[in-house]
């Protein structure tokens, strides 16, 4: 349960999110896109598709793919933070409103397009999920050019997480004997400018960052036409150095992607394992279609992670998750379980012209 301080504070948040609501697009009046914080570029191309007549689910693929093809963006397609061995393994859904049908991979190697491969999984066969190997082949069979998605900087990055281990005894195998035995003389950052002489300070930096803290990062989009219609996409590599074959939620309809033409849509982004049980997509679709505000309704999946922990905030606040939602009427929202000043303290919306951040409602104040 919140307390009453929180309750206020987040109260406060649901006032500016309303006010950032109201005039917004709805059936008959401009495209909407809304996605996660990242995703400023990939809502203001999914606007633009729409508005030349482009179909929903054509839009926000294409806003998304901005960031699956940028090898910068080490966590979504291309360049994405491998599993423990080295592997990019990439996770994505769709589902397109007007013809009420979804598509999805997981775990797929080498394509760096997992989102379109999810809509020819929708498009061409009569599956709607398909996973490893299986989904890589899929791809090869319909053209795409296996390749191999681990860039140098999510490969130093690789690296650094497996030098950064130890066994209880302090010994780690993927690093030299010398540096094994001063290993307790020495700060362990210091050792790694030894390792990797020829990588940059601030790529060495971040590197040691992700080992310390592997990241989740995803995108979410969703977007709606000025003819009511609804679609939505999520896609990402995942949890950083995850145990291979791990899935998570953006690929699992219900959980990381939910759309009901009816209704509307909503997404993910955060600890997946949370999602996955509280079948948050789903859930807050749900409560829309009772009338729910979409700023309500991600307060009410954000309040069914807490209770997987018995609200216990402790516990709580060593994780992170959003949620993403769109009616069909053009009201939105996004919602995070903690209140904080990182870079998920905002989603990006774009109803023509500049994309922008708003403030997200949230559940808990640290
Ligand atoms: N939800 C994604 C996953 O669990 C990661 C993320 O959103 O950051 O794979």
């Amino acid at each position: 349960m919140m307390n009453r301080r929180e309750w206020l504070t987040s109260s406060a948040a649901l006032a500016g999110a309303a006010t950032a609501a109201a005039g917004q697009s709805g059936k008959g009046k401009k495209p909407i896109a809304i996605s996660s914080p990242n995703g400023l570029a990939a809502c203001a191309k999914a606007v633009q598709v729409m508005q030349a007549g482009g179909d929903t689910l054509d839009a926000v693929i294409a806003g998304v793919n901005i960031l699956e093809l940028d090898p910068n963006d080490t966590s979504v397609g291309y360049g994405g933070l491998p599993n423990e061995e080295g592997e990019v393994e990439l996770d994505a859904s769709v589902m397109h409103g007007p013809t009420r049908r979804a598509g999805s991979v997981a775990a797929i190697h080498g394509i760096k397009t997992p989102s379109k491969i999810a809509k020819l999984v929708m498009d061409h066969t009569t599956h709607v999920m398909l996973v490893g190997e299986g989904a890589t082949k899929f791809a090869v069979a319909h053209g795409y050019q296996r390749e191999d998605l681990l860039t140098e900087k999510a490969r130093t990055a690789w690296l650094v997480w497996k030098e950064s281990l130890r066994s209880p005894g302090g010994f780690n195998n993927w690093t030299s004997f010398d540096k094994n035995l001063r290993a307790d003389a020495e700060p362990p950052f210091e050792r790694l400018r030894e390792s990797f002489p020829n990588v940059n300070e601030e790529t060495l930096q971040w590197a040691w960052h992700m080992a310390n803290h592997p990241t989740y990062g995803t995108i979410n989009c969703l977007g709606l036409n000025e003819k009511g219609e609804i679609s939505g996409v999520t896609t990402t590599s995942g949890l950083a150095w995850k145990i291979p074959g791990r899935i998570g939620d953006s690929p699992i309809i219900g959980a990381g992607l939910f759309v009901d033409p009816d209704v509307g849509g909503a997404g993910s982004t955060g600890v997946g394992e949370l999602n996955i049980r509280v079948a948050g997509g789903h859930t807050i679709v749900e409560a829309m279609r009772r009338g729910v505000h979409p700023r309500e309704a991600v307060l009410e999946a954000l309040k069914r992670v807490s209770k997987l922990f018995n609200d216990d905030k402790p516990m709580l606040s060593k994780l992170g998750i959003e949620f993403y939602a769109l009616r069909t009427d053009g009201e939105y929202a996004a919602g995070s379980l903690w209140k904080s000043t990182g870079d998920y303290q905002a989603f990006a919306v774009n109803d023509g012209g500049e994309s922008r951040l708003e403030k997200p409602v949230f559940l808990y104040e640290k």
